[in-house]
C-alpha cells in the first residue's frame, strides 16, 4: 500500500500546522510521497506566502525596493523552522532568490520558490529525500505539460526513494526555467506524482473535512458528501464547488486512483473519497447542489425553425463571431434559448444581437438578465423515479417560478434557470425536499 498525500496552504501556515501535518504522515507508513503548498494564510486577515512572492518580484522588476517584503517572507520560514526546533538554514537559499530576482528570473520562479523552500522544511523534518520538482515535472514549449517525459522521469526518480518530499506547483520548461501551473496548482502535481508512482490513494490534505452537498454561505452546516464521481464532481465544480484544481482529476483519473480528501485539522473525519465509478448508492438521491448567478437568456423565434436545416449552427454562429461561449441551449419547436454569462455578452449584446438578425433571420429575438443557473447533480438520480417533480414541486412550494430546465443526457443532473433574486431561497428548498426531510 503506498499513498500520495498533498497538504494545502492552511495546512503548513505555521510550526504548528506543520506538527499537525508530521503526525498525519508518522501515522501511517504508506503516506510514502508528500507533496507540499506555500504556507498560507494563519489568519483570515494573513497574507498566503505565495502572494507575497508575486509582490516582492513585482516591485524588484519594476526597480523598486524589494528588501522589506524579502526579508517579511523570510521570516514565514523562519518561524516555521524554529517552532519545529529544526537545524536548518535558508540563508543560502534566499541570497540565491535574491540573485535570481536580480537576473529578472520571472514571476513563475518566484511564486515557485514558496512550495520549493517549503519541501525543503518538510523533508528536513520528516527525514525524507527531497525532490526538486523542476528535476521531475517538465513542460513542452507551449506551456502544457509533457506527460510522457514527466511521467519516465518522475517514477524512475521515485523508485529510488523510500519516502520523498515533491514540491507542488511547478516543474521545468524545455531551456530549465522554471514554470508554475495556475493557482491552486500542487492538487495537480500531486495527481502527477500519485499516477507517476502508481499509489493506492491520492490523499488531499486541506482545512474541512471533505467536500459539502451544497455551499456553506447558503446553507447552514450543510451534510458532507462521503463518495462522488469524478464526473459528479466535474458537473459541480462547473458550477461553482470549489475543492480541487479542476485540472488534478485527470491524471488520477485514467489510472483508477481514489483521490481522498482530509482535514488537517481533524484527521479523525473519514472525509470524501473521489472515485472513478462506485456501487455505493449515495445517502440522498442527490450528491450536491451547486450554481452560479449572472446569467442572460436570449430567446431566438422563428416560425417553422424545426424545418430550417442549420439554424442552430447559424444561430450560434453570432456568439463564437464575438467570442461568447455558450451555458445551455435549451430549444422549443419554434424557438431556441441561448443561456450565457451576464458580463461576457453585457458589452457585445448588440453586435450578438445584429449577427443574429444577418445569420439566421429570426421573427423576434428577446432577452432577459440577471438569471441564475442550478445544478443538482447526483448518480443516484437515474434509478430514482420523480426526483424533477420533487424539485419542481418543492420550489413551487416556495414562490420560485422556474425559467429554465435541462437535464443532462447523462441524467446524472438537471439545470434549473432561476431569477438571480431565487437564487438562494431555490437551493434551500431543494436542499430541505432531499436533504433534510429526505421525502
Ligand atoms: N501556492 C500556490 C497558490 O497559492 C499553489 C497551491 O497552493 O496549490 O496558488
Amino acid at each position: 500500500m503506498a499513498k500520495v498525500v498533498k497538504f494545502g496552504g492552511s495546512s503548513l501556515a505555521s510550526a504548528q500546522q506543520f506538527k499537525k501535518v508530521g503526525d498525519i504522515i508518522k501515522a501511517d507508513p504508506a503516506r510514502k510521497y508528500v507533496i507540499p503548498s506555500a504556507p498560507g494564510k494563519r489568519f483570515a486577515e494573513d497574507t498566503k506566502v505565495t502572494d507575497m512572492l508575486y509582490e516582492c518580484y513585482a516591485l524588484a522588476e519594476s526597480g523598486k525596493s524589494y528588501k522589506v517584503k524579502l526579508a517579511a517572507i523570510a521570516d514565514r520560514y523562519r518561524e516555521i523552522i524554529e517552532g519545529l526546533g529544526l537545524d536548518l538554514n535558508l540563508e543560502q537559499e534566499f541570497t540565491i532568490i535574491e540573485k535570481n530576482f536580480k537576473e529578472r528570473a520571472g514571476s513563475n520562479y518566484a511564486a515557485s520558490r514558496g512550495e520549493y523552500l517549503n519541501g525543503i522544511i518538510m523533508a528536513a523534518y520528516l527525514g525524507f529525500t527531497f525532490i526538486d520538482a523542476a528535476t521531475v515535472i517538465f513542460f513542452q514549449e507551449d506551456g502544457s505539460l509533457d506527460e510522457e517525459k514527466t511521467d519516465e522521469i518522475l517514477s524512475a526518480r521515485l523508485e529510488e526513494c523510500e519516502k520523498a518530499v515533491v514540491p507542488g506547483f511547478y516543474g521545468a520548461m524545455p531551456d530549465g526555467s522554471v514554470k508554475t501551473f495556475s493557482r491552486g496548482g500542487s492538487d495537480i502535481t500531486g495527481s502527477i506524482v500519485a499516477r507517476a508512482a502508481k499509489v493506492d490513494v491520492y490523499e488531499n490534505w486541506t482545512d474541512v473535512s471533505g467536500i459539502l452537498v451544497a455551499d456553506p454561505r447558503i446553507i447552514e452546516n450543510p451534510a458532507g458528501i462521503e463518495v462522488i464521481t469524478y464526473k459528479e464532481l466535474r458537473e459541480l465544480a462547473y458550477m461553482g464547488f470549489n475543492v480541487l484544481h479542476e485540472e488534478s482529476i485527470f491524471p488520477v483519473r485514467q489510472q483508477g486512483i481514489p483521490i481522498n480528501i482530509r482535514n488537517t485539522n481533524a484527521p479523525e473525519d473519514s472525509g470524501t473519497w473521489i472515485v472513478g465509478s462506485t456501487c455505493q448508492k449515495s445517502k440522498y438521491v442527490i450528491t450536491g447542489i451547486a450554481g452560479k448567478k449572472g446569467f442572460c437568456s436570449i430567446n431566438i423565434e422563428k416560425d417553422m425553425m424545426n424545418a430550417e436545416v442549420g439554424f442552430g449552427r447559424k444561430v450560434l454562429q453570432a456568439f463564437e463571431e464575438n467570442e461568447i461561449s455558450f451555458e445551455h441551449i435549451p430549444s422549443g419547436i419554434d424557438t431556441l434559448t441561448v443561456f450565457v454569462h451576464q458580463d461576457e455578452f453585457m458589452h457585445k449584446e448588440q453586435k450578438v444581437v445584429a449577427g443574429l438578425h444577418r445569420l439566421a433571420n429570426p421573427d423576434s429575438i428577446e432577452i432577459e438578465s440577471d438569471l441564475a443557473l442550478i445544478a443538482v447533480v447526483g448518480r443516484s438520480m437515474k434509478s430514482a423515479r420523480g426526483t424533477a417533480g420533487r424539485i419542481f414541486s418543492a420550489l413551487a412550494h416556495v414562490n420560485v417560478n422556474v425559467r429554465m430546465i435541462d437535464q443532462g443526457s447523462s441524467e446524472q443532473n438537471i439545470i434549473i434557470g432561476v431569477a438571480n433574486e431565487d437564487f438562494e431561497t431555490a437551493i434551500k428548498a431543494i436542499y430541505d425536499i432531499f436533504v433534510l426531510t429526505r421525502l
